[in-house]
């Protein structure tokens, strides 16, 4: 089965609402206008339930099917955009500067949209779908807020599945694969403490930026030495402040930086590993160390059944060389991870074709893609909720 037709006929409609999405972009939790449009529209297709404040600024809506009792599935959109000033040019390019929906989380909620029109005009599935607009996925937050509201058991939501745009694979197909499908991403902090002085008296300092120097070089050796070449980890020092002058030895060195791993078990080896050589690096530089580690997303996990249920929707929608079911898996996060170690589920890629990277300022989501998303949830809704024979 190609699109749906319903989904084709409604494609200009999700477009405007999609560009005027763009048009407006908000960030983390303060959703305000974003929420409120979302909360409008469901209301208005008749869905039996529409809750707006579940984890600060998302909403939920639920529709209930008309074949009889059946379970809860929760499907997942993300409302929320980044700090970066738009450069697409495109007529419906942000009107907040330093704004934008560079991640094109505005087409995932668009599309989630207008699935639930479809679906509360069709109803044709047993039991419930939920339809959880999430905030703040770009901060790592948004999912755990909604769950910590009661996300779950409120709506008894039994799988969940959730959707993301990939620019560079082709418009309009899928790729998914089962277990790591994108890296856990935590951070790090690491506050290497010395003794300053005078620049020109090295003796009687204990001079941190020489320490935190070699505490860089040396946490290469992390990916290099410590870890099966067939692992996937990543350990990047991105930031790094210090000093005030050039005849001054600072008392300390900050250093931020990014843990990213595939297997579960490498986030804690390797916080771990980070403060034993920065540790001991300090120390036989005389000085000293502060950490800090926060896993603060965990690797993205797709649970089998589920996998294969996703894979077959979009099968149906884009037909089988439509979808990939080994996918590469991505090194960068993504907080739907939360949802899928709350209840089992399947996150998948969408094909935005040949444009702009993701957080790249020149990044427009592509409409084209709309009537497939649009197809794949409502699909998956009436697979997975098929009334029992
Ligand atoms: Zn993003
Ligand atoms: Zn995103």
């Amino acid at each position: 089965m190609p699109v749906l037709n319903r989904a084709a006929e409604l494609h200009g409609e999700v477009t405007a609402w999609r560009r005027h999405l763009h048009s407006l972009p908000e960030i983390g939790f303060e959703l305000d206008r974003t929420a409120t449009f979302v909360a409008e529209r469901l209301r208005e297709f008749g869905c039996d339930d529409v809750v707006t404040g579940i984890g600060q600024s998302g909403v939920v809506a639920v529709i209930r099917g008309s074949k009889g009792d059946g379970p809860a599935i929760g499907l997942r959109a993300d409302m929320d955009a980044l700090p970066i000033v738009e450069t697409s040019g495109v007529e419906h390019s942000s009107k907040v500067s330093g704004t934008m929906h560079a991640c094109g989380h505005d087409g995932h909620t668009a599309m989630l949209l207008g699935a639930a029109k479809h679906l509360a005009e069709t109803r044709n599935f047993a039991g419930s779908s939920v339809l959880i607009f999430q905030p703040a996925e770009e901060i790592g937050r948004g999912a755990n807020a909604m769950i910590d509201d009661g996300l779950m058991h409120r709506f008894g939501i039994e799988r969940v599945f959730g959707m993301h745009n990939m620019p560079g694979l082709k418009e309009g197909s899928f790729a998914i694969r089962p277990d790591g499908i994108m890296a856990s991403s935590s951070r790090f902090t690491l506050i290497v403490k010395g003794v300053g002085g005078h620049a020109a008296r090295p003796q009687s300092v204990v001079d941190p930026i020489v320490i935190a120097a070699q505490i860089i070089e040396a946490l290469q050796v992390i990916v290099s030495r410590n870890t099966d070449p067939l692992q996937a980890v990543v350990v990047s020092v991105t930031k790094v402040s210090a000093g005030t002058a050039f005849n001054i030895i600072p008392e300390q060195v900050e250093l931020l930086g990014t843990v990213r791993t595939l297997d579960p078990a490498l986030v804690g080896v390797t916080r771990d590993r980070i403060e034993h050589i920065a540790r001991s690096i300090a120390e036989a530089g005389g000085g000293s160390i502060e950490y800090d580690f926060d896993a603060a997303v965990p690797v993205t996990l797709n649970h089998a059944e589920e996998t294969v249920l996703a894979a077959d929707v979009a099968a149906d929608i884009a037909g089988e060389a439509g979808i990939d079911r080994a996918a590469e898996p991505v090194m960068a996060g993504e907080d739907f991870s939360q949802m899928l170690r709350a209840r089992p589920g399947a996150f998948i890629f969408i094909g935005n074709g040949d444009t702009a990277g993701l957080h790249h300022p020149a990044y427009d989501f592509n409409d084209a893609i709309i009537p497939q998303g649009m197809s794949y949830w409502v699909r998956l809704v009436e697979t997975a909720l098929a009334p029992r024979a």
